[in-house]
């Protein structure tokens, strides 16, 4: 770990030299490595005996998430100077694939503080707002969340209905949030609501709430099939205060802004199942290796493993998928459509 703080200061020298092709691809470069084994090797130790438990208990792994700060790992692609590894999507990437190996609620708590909560910030805020929005978010004694879904409106995100409305210095926040990551364990959310429901998508603006605030409540944290140590909640905001300050990017921006953080959100949720696929590669591989049936171990049936064999060859296309997306957003070059692939 302590080498991983040492080389990060020196990734200047790999990120933002353009776009590496896939046949450099061949092996990654040196600090990407070792950002992939520090984090394979966390998950196996640290996660991967604790993560059924978590999982059935509901239970936020506070102590891990703190871990994983000291790592860099909960602020990849925040600058240093802001307190965070100062690393480049492409290492954020496979962090959250080797994390998600061992524990996918861990893998998700990771993706949405970086990419969800923090990115937006990164990319929108003012150096003030950065100062106090990020830096105490990037050690992992603290974690945000993404507010944008609502009952009535998930996909069609512009017609958002939770109502922002000026009075005297302060913005009103009413309306409810839904499914919420992460929002049980959060001390501050990005809230997406409308200004002027009439202008559609061009009346959304985002606000900065800190959380627990007056006017803001939780609803009961979903039970979920899996990824449970991760809460998912409604947010209901009734007549919660902020201050004018509190709006991130200008007013009617927050379409766009909801908009290019998915695009980056979807990369943290490829790699979040890719670290569940090889997860459960492995253990089918184990487990066809370990099983006896009719007197051989079931993985010497050519059925089986031609299974393996298809689940190998999937799992690697994902994860090219997942690192070409990574890269064109690195260079710098339009990524959306790489992003969307990388899910499907
Ligand atoms: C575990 C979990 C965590 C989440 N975390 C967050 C979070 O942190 N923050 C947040 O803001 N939201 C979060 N969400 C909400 C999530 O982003 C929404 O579920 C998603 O946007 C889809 O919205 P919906 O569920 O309302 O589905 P709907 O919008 O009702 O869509 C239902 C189905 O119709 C399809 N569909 C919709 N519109 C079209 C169309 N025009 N053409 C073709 N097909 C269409 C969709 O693809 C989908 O299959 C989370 C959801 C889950 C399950």
């Amino acid at each position: 770990m302590a080498a991983l703080f040492k080389a990060r200061r020196a990734l200047g020298m790999v990120v933002g030299h353009g776009f590496r092709c896939l046949s450099q691809l061949a092996e990654l470069p040196e600090l990407h490595q070792m950002m992939r084994q520090t984090c394979r090797d966390y998950a196996q130790k640290e996660l991967a005996p604790i993560a059924a438990q978590l999982d059935k208990d509901h239970k936020f792994p506070a102590k891990q998430v703190k871990e994983l700060g000291a790592m860099g790992v909960m602020a990849v692609e925040v600058p240093e100077s802001l307190g965070g590894a100062g690393m480049d999507y492409l290492a954020y990437c496979l962090a959250v694939e080797e994390l998600s190996r061992g524990c996918a609620s861990t893998g998700v708590i990771v993706s949405v503080n970086n990419s969800l909560y923090l990115g937006p910030i990164l990319k929108f805020g003012t150096e003030e707002q950065k100062k106090q929005w990020i830096t105490p978010f990037t050690t992992g004694d603290k974690v945000g969340c993404f507010a944008l879904s609502e009952p009535g409106n998930g996909s069609d995100a512009g017609a958002a209905s939770t109502l922002a409305q000026q009075e005297g210095d302060e913005w009103v926040l009413n309306g409810t949030k839904a499914w919420i990551t992460n929002c049980w364990d959060a001390s501050a959310t990005v809230v997406f609501a409308t200004t002027d429901k009439s202008l559609k998508h061009k009346g959304i603006s985002a606000f900065l709430v800190p959380m627990p605030h007056p006017g803001l409540s939780l609803g009961k944290k979903e039970d979920k099939l899996g990824i449970r140590a991760s809460s998912t909640a409604n947010i209901i905001l009734e007549d919660c205060r902020i201050p004018l300050g509190n709006m991130l990017g200008e007013r009617g921006m927050g379409f766009k802004i909801a908009m290019q953080t998915l695009d980056s959100g979807r990369l943290g949720i490829a790699a979040q199942a890719l670290g569940i696929a090889q997860a459960a590669l492995d253990c089918a591989a184990d487990y066809a290796h370990k099983r006896t049936a009719f007197g051989a171990p079931i993985g010497k049936l050519q059925a089986i493993q031609f299974k393996l064999a298809d689940m190998a060859l999937a799992t690697e296309s994902a994860r090219l998928l997942t690192w070409r997306a990574a890269m064109l957003r690195d260079a710098k070059k339009p990524f959306t459509k790489a992003s969307l692939f990388s899910n499907y």
